[in-house]
């Protein structure tokens, strides 16, 4: 249509001369519709901005078809932009696994990415043990699920960790965590309230950490886009505080909650992680308690294992001992140990996974492997970080 890219280079040419960039995304319908009533439009324009950028995902201003051309020319003269985040780079795993990196735009940071992986068949932190075969039909994926960062690195310095190796580099804006996951959605043209897409903050970055703004990401993902909170789950290295407004959190906005373990006793914890030594096992334990639960719902220890070091029988008696005594609805989630560059562990051999699975099942605890997605590209638990080699 001759008309709208006309006004694309309108819209980029006036952008640019005004120099302020506003994100619309990340604000919310209210928010939204309180803006345009102060700008003297009315106020249902602002809930028509909602409505295009968090259910049909347009990514710049002169898509918005509900708004006369007039409003969207006048929004992008005045400096405003959709600012979703942007797919800025793909690697595909032989799996169907997809890494981003995503670009945030963000003049200070701009081209420091974060990263979202897309697991086709995913299973949502669980393992994929219920795999359910593929309608028929177009589709070549019956369920995926969609692994964002809440952060730009991380700050909690988890010694088996890639992400750790980047320290903090900025927290992500509610709008960048939420835009990740609707940037990827549309990639995929994935049909939200159909197809069963799971989410999971377990990208980079400790959730619990930027608090605030992970959780606005969670109102928008629910309110805004129309996700449900429980096909959502955060992981937490165990940020006691974090756990506690957690547990304060009403139901229809929060999401499931894992626990990252990853180690049978506070002494080795405190090893492997060591925010163990601010926060013990028996008080992260004493925090998650709080947390309300909804009928069915269970928490979820995560537990890496690595090599000779977490991965011993005996071990898997006392993590069974562990969960057992904290007296949950929990299941624990094992997840072998993604190899990275520098970092000294070993992957653990696969009948040491196997068998520490078995005892712990012997044991009366439900526990499920994760099997690791992507590897190939890097995107397997624990190996993003921000690089383009892969
Ligand atoms: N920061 C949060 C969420 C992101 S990490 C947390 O730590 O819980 C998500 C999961 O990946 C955590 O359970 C973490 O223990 C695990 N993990 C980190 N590095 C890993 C690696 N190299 N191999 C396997 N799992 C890893
Ligand atoms: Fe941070 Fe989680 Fe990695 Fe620990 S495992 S360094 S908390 S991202």
């Amino acid at each position: 249509m001759p008309e709208q890219s006309d006004q694309l280079i309108n819209f980029g040419a006036q952008d640019a001369a005004d120099g302020l960039k506003k994100p619309l995304f990340g604000l919310d319908a209210e928010t939204l519709s309180k803006l345009l009533a102060e700008a003297g439009e009315p106020a249902f324009r602002g809930r028509q901005i909602a409505e295009a950028i968090y259910r049909q995902w347009v990514s710049e201003i002169y898509e918005m078809n509900a708004l006369p051309l007039s409003l969207r020319a006048k929004f992008a003269a005045q400096g405003w932009r959709v600012g979703r985040p942007v797919i800025a780079h793909t690697f595909k795993s032989s799996d169907g696994t997809e890494r981003y990196l995503i670009d945030f735009e963000e003049p200070d940071t701009k081209g420091k990415t974060a990263e979202a992986v897309w697991m086709p068949e995913g299973d949502g932190g669980d393992a994929g043990d219920e795999a359910e075969s593929a309608p028929e039909g177009v589709r070549a994926w019956s369920r995926a699920t969609i692994c964002v960062s809440s952060q730009i690195g991380c700050a909690v310095n988890c010694q088996f960790c890639l992400t750790a190796q980047l320290g903090l580099q900025r927290n992500l804006t509610a709008g960048e965590i939420a835009g990740q996951v609707v940037a990827v959605l549309a990639r995929q043209s994935a049909r939200v309230g159909r197809d069963r897409v799971n989410l999971v903050f377990m990208g980079m970055g400790e959730p619990f950490l930027n608090y605030d703004n992970f959780m606005a990401a969670v109102r928008l993902l629910v309110r805004e886009v129309g996700l449900s909170p429980r096909r959502m789950t955060v992981s937490t290295s165990g940020i006691v505080p974090g756990i506690l407004r957690f547990a304060s959190e009403p139901p229809d906005v929060r999401p499931r909650l894992a626990i990252s373990l990853n180690a049978p006793n506070d002494a080795i914890r405190a090893e492997v992680m060591p925010i163990n030594r601010k926060w013990p096992i028996a008080e992260v334990i004493e925090a998650v308690r709080r947390v309300p639960l909804r009928p069915r719902e269970r928490i979820t220890f995560e537990y890496v294992l690595l090599g000779g070091v977490t991965d011993r029988p005996e071990q898997a008696r006392e993590v069974a001992r562990l969960v057992r005594g904290t007296g949950l609805p929990a299941k624990v989630n094992l997840i072998a140990w993604n190899p990275g560059p520098g970092i000294d562990y070993a992957m653990p051999a696969s009948e040491a996974v196997t068998a520490f699975h078995e005892r712990l099942k012997g044991e009366g605890i439900a526990a499920t492997i994760r099997q690791p997605r992507g590897r190939d590209i890097f995107a397997a638990c624990g190996q993003l970080k921000r690089t383009v080699e892969g």
